[in-house]
């Protein structure tokens, strides 16, 4: 029997893993894929992920592996600045910088660091449910008990839909492209993340390591079709955005839907710490109270 299960082992699950391995704690992890791949091309760790990064002595491996982003920018369609997120402020203030980094490259990171033989792969759970401890069945016919069971295994996550019954997923009605190409961005934009304002469309970049640049584009679902050219359609923005969009090979452009969970009510079965709201007394939360006081 295990004392405690991880289901998934994306940047949540790994994360976890690190954090109970920190501790001594014995656990184990399953994933459903045959190995630790990345979803999605980049991704931004702002200050409040990267202090809990520094509280597991990883802070400076991450940041060596990507780019450290000193400001956030809106712009209109011709760079024009909008609106303007001071991060070094924060990063003064938490000791701790936003950084741009490949999926790829932090998920190695971890999973390095929680130990490659702690992780499970091929194990994709079909169906937990609680007795007096947990049975998780795998889809490969694999059969466990676990007295702690946490759910990490994404937005469509069995863990949360089967044990808390809850979780509805919204569609923003947009459709997003991520890609990653061999871009040298002019310097003034070397520690600058952009997200660019269109009229029902946006384009947004950001340096990830030298010579690689992120970026994403949406399109409400209304102006989209089949084999979009994002040439066509962003031909209105600077023309750097299109200088982005040229040099960047099809196989490294992924689509997407953007979805989102809706706030949910409760996020743990029962509160490990017994912990009420002092403002009125509810325990029912886990951890926090979603009422407002
Ligand atoms: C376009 C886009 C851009 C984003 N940009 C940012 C950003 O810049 N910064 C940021 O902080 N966040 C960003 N996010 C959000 C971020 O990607 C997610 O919050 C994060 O990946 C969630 O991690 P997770 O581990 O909870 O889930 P996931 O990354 O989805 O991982 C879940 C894991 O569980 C596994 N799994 C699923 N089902 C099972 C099962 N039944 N059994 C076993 N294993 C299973 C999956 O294979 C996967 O490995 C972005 C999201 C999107 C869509």
């Amino acid at each position: 029997m295990n004392q405690i299960s991880i289901i998934g082992a994306g940047i949540g699950g790994l994360t976890l893993g690190n954090i109970l391995k920190q501790h001594d704690l014995d656990f184990t992890m399953y994933e459903s894929a045959p190995e630790i791949k990345p979803v999605g091309a980049e991704i931004m760790m702002a200050v409040n992920a990267m202090q809990i990064f520094d509280s597991l002595g990883l802070k400076e491996k991450i940041e060596s592996r990507g780019n450290k982003i000193q400001g956030i920018f809106i712009t209109d369609e011709k760079l024009r600045t909008i609106s303007t997120t001071n991060v070094l402020a924060l990063e003064k203030k938490f000791n701790s910088c936003n950084v741009a980094i490949h999926r790829a490259e932090l998920q190695n990171i971890l999973a390095k660091n929680v130990g490659f033989e702690n992780i499970k792969l091929n194990d994709s759970l079909q169906q937990i449910q609680k007795n007096e401890n947990y049975h998780l069945d795998f889809k490969n016919g694999l059969n466990i008990e676990s007295k702690f069971v946490f759910g990490a295994d994404g937005i469509h996550s069995k863990v949360r839909n089967q044990v808390l019954k809850t979780g509805k997923i919204r569609n923003a009605g947009q459709k997003c492209w991520r890609g990653l190409t061999d871009f040298i961005l002019p310097e003034k934009y070397s520690h600058h993340a952009l997200e660019i304002w269109g009229k029902g469309k946006r384009f947004g970049f950001v340096k990830i390591s030298e010579q690689k640049v992120y970026w994403y584009a949406l399109v409400n679902e209304n102006k989209f079709e089949e084999n979009l050219d994002l040439t066509e359609v962003f031909k209105d923005f600077d023309s750097l955005v299109l200088e982005i969009l040229e040099s960047t090979q099809k196989e490294n452009i992924i689509l997407n839907d953007i979805i989102d969970l809706a706030p949910i009510p409760k996020w743990c079965r029962k509160s490990l710490f017994n912990w009420r709201c002092t403002s009125c007394n509810n325990s029912e939360y886990g951890t926090r109270c979603l009422s407002i006081h």
